[in-house]
């Protein structure tokens, strides 16, 4: 019956993985929390209940222009939507209620900050509202990655209403605290709650491990030109957006930057041109890739770690929303969970000088770890790809995943070998050296020749730790190749970012010595220093 439906309203042949189970939910009156991905087809769900059954739906969404582009697609399939602002007058209010009251339109998007409008809250509680529908639930949690505090409003408005609507809540962000908040902030009866949809069988997903600046620009280079049709790069700063392009360009293949520094008229260009494949890569920061909705995007390569895996998901998912073969490889080197570690201990001094509770201060700042240990986890661990994406989300599809020992779609399924970079400047010419000392280049070359710390400094009569120091200068001046993964392990920086995003003063040694256990020398933390100093992020 309802695939009738869908048939008639939207010329859809079947159903998404989940749309069925949640539209049938919501008909029968039953509070839901929907988590799909970006793109999984979640409006449909809010809106063929309203058609189908011609039950009064409020629509509540984050953001104006994105409702009117759900109100246009609707007209344009001949059905009827409104979109209520706090901007209409009063007489196109009244014109709208008029439509409502006369069963000639079941869907009304209504802005939050409507809900902040007396005369808009009066005039609604006319009307009888069957179903609330909040698109991006997790604007409500601030445990989200998009607080909006107009959401903390849609409960006061229900529970204001005469009679209470079946409330129903979509979001592509699945963590439990956000959940919980969904669940808690909209005041959700027993709700019964879809995870699906996660899987996007025609991705193919990549990782490639600890490459080296210069190693990755040109991996980029080589991925783009083995690759059909038209993707994205995202790139952690703006400056590398800008690094990237230029050297695509130079490299013969047309490619874009596209970040926040663009002006909006700048920016709409830059996508029309991409749409019409004017380029083939736009290279972009990751909170600006937003608008950029091309179906036939055959590849998004991440030349750097996202922070979160909903991040990753979500911008990975850009690929292939025509159902065609696409790609997903995540380029990583040793530095990003550095980068990572020190963009939350900024954010963290943000909160502090904006003088926010410690507590919740804590909070926020331990999600956003625990963030970035799932997505460190997705590239560390050697486990199908599409395996620890879908469990991470709690899609049920996982165990079908499992049942056929593994996606055969991945990096780790296929057992894929990646091949060895050559970067034409590979070797370094002598003149590079030249603003370091003959004191410092002489235990350089030794380490070179492979020779440990300790040997160095039992042949050059040198402490261990003046030794390291020269390996240090040689790192940061000079863009040295000193493989910090041997002096210190993967858990041991985890616990030296720690405690340097808690001292005092993380510039200093000795405070952040003082946190750490004694197992952790002072060369230690000093190479973490000099890993976080090599980061230039602007
Ligand atoms: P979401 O809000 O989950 O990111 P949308 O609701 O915007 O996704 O849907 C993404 C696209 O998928 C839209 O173009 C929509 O028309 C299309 N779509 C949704 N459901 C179906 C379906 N059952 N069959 C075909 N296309 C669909
Ligand atoms: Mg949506």
């Amino acid at each position: 019956m309802l695939s009738t439906h869908l048939e008639q309203y939207f010329n859809f042949k079947s159903f998404r993985p989940g749309q069925e189970e949640i539209v049938q939910a919501i008909v029968n009156g039953q509070d839901v929390i929907a988590l799909m991905p970006t793109g999984g087809g979640k409006s449909l769900c809010y809106q063929l209940p309203a058609l189908a059954s011609q039950k009064m739906t409020i629509v509540i969404s984050p953001l104006i222009a994105l409702m009117k582009d759900q109100v246009d697609s609707l007209k344009a399939r001949g059905l009827n939507a409104v979109l209520i602002n706090s901007s209409l007058d009063l007489q196109e209010i009244k014109s709208y209620l008029k439509e409502i009251a006369d069963g000639k339109t079941h869907i009304v998007y209504l802005a939050p900050e409507g809900l902040n409008n007396k005369l808009l809250q009066d005039l609604l509680k006319k009307i009888k509202i069957d179903i609330i529908a909040i698109d991006e639930a997790h604007c409500v949690s601030q445990w989200g990655h998009d607080f909006r505090p107009q959401y903390r409003l849609i409960k006061n408005f229900i529970d204001s209403l005469p009679t209470r609507p079946t409330v129903t809540a979509f979001t592509a962000t699945a963590t439990p605290e956000v959940r919980e908040d969904i669940i808690k902030n909209l005041g959700l009866v027993k709700p019964q709650v879809f995870v699906r949809g996660f899987d996007r069988p025609n991705l193919k997903f990549f990782v490639r491990k600890n490459l080296k600046k210069k190693a990755r620009e040109h991996e980029v280079l080589r991925l783009i030109k083995s690759m059909q049709g038209s993707g994205i790069v995202y790139a952690l700063s703006r400056k590398e957006t800008e690094k990237i392009a230029n050297f695509l360009n130079a490299e013969n293949i047309k490619a874009v930057a596209y970040h926040a520094g663009l002006l909006p008229d700048e920016r709409k260009k830059v996508q029309e041109k991409f749409m019409e494949n004017r380029f083939k890569v736009i290279v972009a920061t990751v909170a600006f890739g937003m608008g950029v909705d091309k179906a036939d995007i055959r590849f998004v390569i991440h030349s750097g770690m996202p922070s979160s895996m909903e991040g990753y998901y979500q911008e990975a998912g850009r690929a292939g929303r025509d159902g065609e073969k696409a790609y997903c490889i995540l380029l990583h080197s040793g530095a990003d969970v550095g980068l990572r570690h020190f963009f939350i201990r900024k954010s963290r001094e943000e909160m502090q000088k904006q003088g926010k509770n410690i507590a919740e201060i804590e909070k926020i700042t331990n999600a956003q770890y625990d963030k970035l240990e799932a997505i460190t986890n997705y590239v560390e661990n050697n486990k199908c790809r599409r395996d620890t994406i879908l469990s991470y989300f709690s899609d049920p599809d996982v165990s079908r995943i499992r049942q056929n020992g593994g996606c055969n779609n991945c990096d780790v399924c296929l057992n894929f070998e990646w091949e060895e970079i050559k970067t034409k400047d590979n070797k370094k010419s002598p003149t590079v050296f030249q603003s370091l000392s003959n004191t410092v280049l002489e235990s350089v070359q030794m380490y070179q020749e492979g020779k440990t710390l300790e040997q160095i400094a039992k042949i050059r009569s040198l402490g261990v730790s003046t030794i390291l120091q020269h390996l240090i200068r040689w790192y940061v001046e000079d863009d040295g190749e000193l493989n910090i993964e041997n002096f210190v392990t993967a858990e041991e920086e985890k616990q030296i970012l720690k405690a340097m995003s808690e001292a005092e003063d993380y510039t200093k040694l000795s405070p952040i010595k003082t946190k750490l256990p004694d197992n952790i020398s002072y060369e230690q933390i000093r190479l973490v220093m000099a890993k976080i100093q090599k980061i230039k992020l602007w």
